[in-house]
């Protein structure tokens, strides 16, 4: 699957979350947007605010990205029980994961305008963009991030780009288009 460029291709590629008065179109949403669980070996949280990490069994996304979004964390997490050990157990992992934070999430999903240009749809409105542990990778300048540059590869490589470069940087942030 090529990656869009531009709202023209994305909306192509994924419809029209919008209705023409700029309000959620909720057929769309119905017919498009679906909760992608991890792989199972996976346990991913919501990270609601500094203190409270919520379980959740997987992230809503647009349905088309499902194999993508599943490609991309098992490429994570074999990359991290390389880092941790060749014989690390599921448990090890996991713990190494939490402890870094990779497995905590802002959300995918949220129909709302850009937050850098709000006369535009986020692109987490067509379910194409999905957010990484925003306490520590603030979409703010200079770029704070903790998230590994290894990580941000894996997303890449599978065709998504993320935030590092905006013009305000917003290295939570990953989504599958570029140019919006
Ligand atoms: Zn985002």
């Amino acid at each position: 699957m090529n990656t869009p460029n531009g709202y023209t291709e994305i909306i192509q590629m994924f419809g029209n979350p919008a209705n023409a008065d700029g309000s959620l179109n909720h057929a769309w949403e119905d017919a498009n947007i679906i909760k992608v669980p991890p792989p199972s070996q996976w346990r991913l949280f919501y990270q609601s605010d500094a203190i409270t990490l919520i379980p959740i069994s997987g992230i809503r996304m647009h349905h088309l990205l499902a194999g993508s979004f599943i490609t991309v964390m098992q490429e994570i997490w074999d990359h991290a029980k390389q880092l941790v050990s060749a014989t690390a157990s599921d448990d090890e992992v996991r713990a190494w994961l939490h402890q870094n934070r990779l497995d905590q999430t802002g959300g995918g999903f949220n129909f709302r305008m850009s937050t850098g240009d709000t006369s535009k749809l986020s692109l987490h409105s067509f379910g194409i963009a999905i957010d990484w542990d925003p306490l520590h990778n603030p979409h703010k300048k200079p770029l704070t991030k903790t998230l590994p540059d290894w990580w941000y590869d894996i997303w890449n490589r599978n065709g998504w780009s993320d935030g590092r470069h905006f013009k305000k940087p917003d290295p939570m942030h990953v989504q599958f288009a570029t140019g919006a």
